[in-house]
């Protein structure tokens, strides 16, 4: 891998001060609770509103479309700021991380003023129609389909594990749009659904922890206008994708867990547990390290550079050390999950445990990633 290295600027060193503050003053008003996995089940659209009010949504987007044009670094520090702190973003993660740039690189005119500003504002959430009962992994053998018909598509078939769809407002659903070839890559493509259309059914799959989080989605004959494809038909998986690179090595692959590692450090500071801190340590060093990879593959994602092969390398190592914290801190401390805990730390040792099998999972399993991984370092 040949990743940058960044420094902050003295500017966005201020911008990190400017968003702490404000999320420190949220959560000491009670805003918000932290909360480990916050990013994906700390679905909040109210704290999405007061997030958008900051002009934090689409913060790297044209200004004619709402946005503010800053760098995808001043991004970086945003979302890792809401990540230390665990704060409730997930209501408009997807829309803000997938879909605007989405829309950006492949939607028409109409569909990137219609929805782009709505977001920004945060009052627009999407959710991700990829994975299906018998289609996750091999996302080519999707079957859900849609037949043609005058001035638009209806949509036959089932989504599963569709996070926050419940709170979503659209979803960008991976269709077929031909029947299957021989190359099955062909002949998919990407519509906007209105989750509130006829047809469409949501119904919960519910967490470990009882939370409802993901969903199973159906779609009984539903129609979408011929203005809601976004890019051209049968060029889903192309566009999908390019999707995928802004899903995988951000800074949530590597600090779901970041609330429960930090308050073990702070108790094992109060209990001046010199063994134990020397084990914190270690993670941290870790952490550093996974940190400037994938601060490295943000930078070169903005200058317009492929990055396949590390983002499935950041990925498939992040979430590897997001579920070793949980086990880390069970040999470090005496703690007793539950969800219900007045004490932080126990409450963050619940959630962390029981969400973490999800990490090597969500985004592209472990296998997969290792994949894609060794097939690109052979092409070298
Ligand atoms: C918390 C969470 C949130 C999610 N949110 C969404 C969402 O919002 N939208 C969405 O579309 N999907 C979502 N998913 C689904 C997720 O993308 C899929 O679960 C994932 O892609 C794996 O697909 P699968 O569950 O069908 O497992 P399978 O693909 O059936 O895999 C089963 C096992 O086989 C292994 N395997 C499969 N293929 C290979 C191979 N080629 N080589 C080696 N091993 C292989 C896998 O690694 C895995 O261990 C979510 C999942 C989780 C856990």
């Amino acid at each position: 891998m040949n990743l940058p290295s960044v420094q902050f600027t003295k500017e966005q060193e201020e911008f990190r001060v400017e968003v702490r503050t404000f999320l420190q003053r949220e959560l000491q008003k009670g805003t918000f609770q932290t909360k480990c996995d916050s990013w994906l089940s700390g679905s909040d659209p109210a704290f999405s509103k007061l997030i958008a009010e900051q002009g934090w949504i689409g913060l790297t987007w044209p200004k004619e479309y709402g946005g503010a044009e800053r760098s995808s670094i001043d991004r970086y520090i945003l979302t890792e700021e809401f990540l230390a702190i665990g704060a409730p973003v997930a209501a408009h993660w997807f829309a803000d991380r997938q879909t605007g740039p989405l829309l950006l690189r492949f939607g028409t005119e109409f569909q990137k003023k219609l929805f782009l500003p709505k977001i920004v504002k945060g009052e627009c959430f999407f959710a991700i129609g990829l994975s299906e009962p018998n289609s996750g992994s091999d996302l080519a053998s999707v079957r859900t389909k849609a037949e043609k018909v005058e001035g638009g598509w209806i949509v036959n078939g089932a989504k599963t594990w569709t996070s926050n769809a419940q709170d979503a407002h659209f979803m960008i659903t991976l269709v077929r749009t031909e029947p299957v070839s021989e190359k099955k890559h062909h002949g998919l493509s990407q519509l906007i659904v209105d989750l509130k259309s006829e047809g469409v059914t949501i119904a919960p799959i519910r967490y470990l922890t009882g939370e409802h989080h993901f969903n199973d989605v159906f779609f009984d004959n539903v129609f979408v206008a011929d203005d809601m494809v976004v890019g051209a038909i049968g060029n889903g998986w192309a566009q999908g994708l390019a999707e995928l690179a802004f899903e995988r090595s951000g800074p949530e692959r590597i600090l779901s867990t970041f609330p429960l590692l930090n308050e073990t450090i702070e108790e094992l500071k109060r209990r001046q547990d010199i063994n134990g801190l020397a084990h914190a340590a270690k993670l941290v060093a870790e952490l550093w390290s996974l940190r400037n990879l994938s601060i490295g593959v943000a930078k070169v994602l903005e200058e317009g550079g492929e990055v396949g092969v590390p983002a499935a390398l950041v990925k498939s190592v992040g979430t590897k050390f997001e579920q070793k914290i949980p086990e880390v801190v069970r040999m470090l401390l005496d703690v007793y999950p539950h969800l219900q805990a007045e004490r932080d730390l126990d409450r963050f040792l619940a959630e962390s445990t029981l969400h973490a099998p999800g990490f090597t999972i969500r985004g592209g399993t472990s296998e997969v990633l290792y994949g894609i991984i060794a097939k690109g370092v052979l092409a070298r």
